[in-house]
C-alpha cells in the first residue's frame, strides 16, 4: 500500500516535468508510428515512456555506453505496443540489458552421448520476470528500417506479454472466453500454415522462425503486426484482425493512411 502510494508520487513529480525536447526527437526519428498517433494517444505514449525509463534498472553490457537515444527507441516501442493493453504488462520486467551487437552466450549440446561445451550467438532475450537483453545494433536497424517485418523490441516484448501468465506457450491472458476460442483456432491454423509453408520452402510474409514454436509464432505474428501491417492485414486477414482486437489497436489503419 505504502509502495504504491509513493509509487503514485514519484510518478506525479516525473510528469509534472517538461518532457525532454531531444526525446521527441528520437522518438519521431525511431518509432515510426509516433507521428501517426493521435495527440491523445501520443500523450500517453510520452507519459508512459517516463514512467518505463525511470522504474527500469538500464545497464549497457559488452562495453556499451547507454544513451538517451537508445532508452528512448527502446522504450518507445515497447509502450506503443502496450498502448491499448489494460494495466501495465511491463510492470514484471525490472531490468533492459543491451549490448553494442549479437553476443555469445555459452550452450552446451549433445553428441552421441556427450556433452560438448559451445557458443551461441544471440541478438535478445527474454526471461521469465527476469530481464530483456537487447542488441543495439539490431534495435537501431530495425528502427531505422522498418517496413520489413522485424523489430526486435517487438519480439522480445512479446515473450514478455505471453509470459504474463507464467506460460509461454503463445497465448497471453485473454479477456474473454470467445477471444479465447477465436485465439486458439486462428493461431493454431496459422501456425501451421507457416511450418506448412517453411518445410516446402515457399517464401512467406512471417519469419519462419516463428514456424519453431506457438512462442515464436506470436513474437513474430507480433512484430508483423506493427512494422508490417497493410501486408499482413491482405495475406493474413484473421491473424491482423485477432491481433488487432487483442492490443487494440488498428496500426494498418495508421500507416494505410500515411
Ligand atoms: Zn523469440
Amino acid at each position: 500500500m505504502i509502495f504504491s502510494w509513493l509509487r503514485r508520487r514519484r510518478r506525479q513529480k516525473l510528469l509534472a516535468t517538461p518532457f525532454p525536447a531531444a526525446w521527441s526527437t528520437y522518438l519521431e526519428k525511431n518509432v515510426e508510428h509516433y507521428a501517426l498517433l493521435t495527440p491523445d494517444e501520443q500523450a500517453r505514449l510520452r507519459d508512459n515512456l517516463r514512467v518505463f525509463i525511470a522504474e527500469k534498472n538500464w545497464e549497457g553490457c559488452g562495453g556499451l555506453e547507454l544513451t538517451d537515444e537508445m532508452k528512448v527507441t527502446i522504450a518507445g516501442q515497447a509502450c506503443l505496443m502496450a498502448l491499448g493493453l489494460e494495466g501495465e504488462p511491463f510492470r514484471g520486467v525490472m531490468s533492459i540489458l543491451v549490448y553494442p551487437t549479437s553476443y555469445a552466450v555459452p550452450q552446451e549440446r549433445q553428441y552421441e552421448g556427450w556433452s560438448i561445451a559451445g557458443e551461441s550467438q544471440r541478438s535478445g532475450e527474454a526471461w521469465y520476470r527476469g530481464p530483456v537483453i537487447l542488441s543495439w545494433a539490431d534495435v537501431r536497424r530495425d528502427s531505422r528500417h522498418p517496413g520489413y517485418g522485424r523489430n526486435l523490441v517487438w519480439h522480445e516484448f512479446a515473450h514478455q506479454i505471453d509470459m504474463l501468465d507464467r506460460s509461454t506457450n503463445g497465448t497471453p491472458p485473454l479477456a474473454s472466453g470467445e477471444l479465447r476460442r477465436r485465439w486458439h483456432e486462428v493461431m493454431t491454423q496459422e501456425y501451421q500454415q507457416l511450418i506448412t509453408d517453411a518445410e516446402a520452402g515457399r517464401a512467406t510474409l512471417l519469419d519462419t522462425y516463428g514456424a519453431e514454436s506457438e512462442a515464436e509464432f506470436f513474437a513474430v505474428a507480433t512484430e508483423c503486426f506493427f512494422d508490417c501491417p497493410v501486408e499482413l492485414r491482405g495475406d493474413h486477414p484473421r491473424l491482423y484482425d485477432l491481433l488487432r482486437d487483442y492490443y487494440a489497436q488498428d496500426p494498418a489503419a495508421r500507416l494505410a493512411t500515411n
